[in-house]
This record gives C-alpha cells, structure tokens and sequence, in this order.
C-alpha cells in the first residue's frame, strides 16, 4: 500500500445467484483525488459502494479504507468505522424526516461549528432549522452532502449525487466535493454527469462488472 493511498481493492468478487456483480475489480484511490466511474445501469457500481462501505460481504477479495478492513471488524466496530471514515452520498438525500436540517448535518456526530460552515458553504443556512419536506430537492440533496462531510471522513462514497438536480444545484454540489478534495479528502463518485467527470481526476469504466480505466 503506498503512503497516500485511502482506498485500495483487490480482486473483489460478489454474485447474487446467477448474477455476477462484480468480477475480479482491483482499485486504488489516493489522498485528495476525485475518480469517477460509470458504466451501464447493471454494471455493479451501486454494488461496489456498498461493498467498500461495509454493508454486503464480498465472495472474494480485499478492501481497505486508510487501511483497515471493514469484514475485519466485528458489527459495532464496523458500524464506527463506517461513521469515522466513511461519508455517503445517495441519489435522493435519505435524511430524516422528523429533524431539521442541522439536526440532520449532526445525526453521524461531528463538530457542529463545522456543520454551520458547511451549511454555509453550501447555500443552506436560511433553512438549517427546516426539517427536509419543506427543502427542494436540491437543498436536500446539498444538507445530504453536508452530513457526509461533517465528521471529515477520508472517503466520501457518492452514488450519482447530482442525478435529480438542476444545473445550479449541480454546480454546488460539485464546487462542495471539490473543495473536499482540495483540503486531503478522497471522493469515489458513481456518476453519468458530464460536469461531475470534467472535475475528476481519473475516470473508470465498470461494464459487466469488469473494470476497466
Ligand atoms: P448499477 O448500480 O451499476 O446499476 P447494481 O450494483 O445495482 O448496478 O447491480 C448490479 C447487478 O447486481 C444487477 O444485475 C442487479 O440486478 C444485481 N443486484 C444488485 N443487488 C442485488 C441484490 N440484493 N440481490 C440480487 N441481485 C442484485
Ligand atoms: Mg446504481
């Protein structure tokens, strides 16, 4: 493993049945670098995230976020690994309904000065004492990114986070992950977005469950 290296796969097999998810993916990400990948609806990529965060067993393979293995750790260690190093982003924001959205930024623990910065940053402070419904989906979706940041994770995990936004949510949520990026942070993102590829720093392609750069 080299020094700066955040996230590093070896061989990673997973099957459901007949179905072959990923095949064999080898895959490393560094300190401060953003690598995009894409591939076909059924291609694996949701899989990957979900494997690399711990939440599905691969059938074969390593994984290693700041050099720990998730299926190492027993389930409350995984669960605080998950918090401490790990940051995700989904689609749709899935915050919690009943509490606000500095509630929301803070429900994965964080430093809530650092929340306030963020909520800043990303255009939110007029509403951070809203709970989501009243949120378009773009600011759920920027509170979203926030509570992944909150905690300074090493890795953030985004599964097409700017798939339901318009062009200017798009941009924040971007200039978000960049900034993130530039002060050590490293993004695996799962995308289709022309503007979120231009900003990566390495493209992958996952077809078939294969990879291939
Ligand atoms: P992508 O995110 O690239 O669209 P996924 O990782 O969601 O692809 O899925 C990859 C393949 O694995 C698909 O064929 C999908 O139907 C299958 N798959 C994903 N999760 C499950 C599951 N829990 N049970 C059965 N099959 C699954
Ligand atoms: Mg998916």
């Amino acid at each position: 493993m080299s020094e700066n290296e955040v996230l590093c796969l070896e061989g990673f097999s997973k099957s459901f049945g007949e179905v072959v998810a990923l095949d064999d993916v080898s895959l490393s990400v560094t300190e401060g670098e953003i690598v995009a990948l894409r591939g076909p609806s059924g291609a694996g990529k949701s899989t990957l995230l979900y494997l690399i965060a711990g939440l599905l067993a691969p059938d074969a393979g390593t994984v290693t976020v700041s050099g720990i293995d998730p299926y190492f750790l027993s389930g409350a260690k995984r669960t605080l690994f998950r918090s401490e190093e790990l940051g995700m982003v989904f689609q749709d924001a899935r915050l919690i309904p009943y509490l606000n959205i500095r509630e929301n930024v803070l429900v994965a623990g964080g430093d809530p000065k650092r929340a306030d910065e963020l909520i800043e940053s990303l255009g939110l402070t007029s509403r951070r004492t809203h709970v989501p419904k009243k949120l378009s989906a773009g600011e759920q979706q920027r509170a979203g990114l926030a509570r992944a940041l909150v905690t300074n994770p090493k890795l953030v995990l985004a599964d097409e986070p700017t798939g339901n936004l318009d062009e200017e949510n798009t941009e924040l949520v971007i200039a978000g992950l960049r900034k993130y990026a530039n002060d050590g942070g490293s993004v695996l993102v799962v995308t289709h977005d022309a503007r979120v590829i231009e900003i990566a720093d390495r493209i992958l392609t996952l077809e078939h469950g294969r990879l291939r750069a």
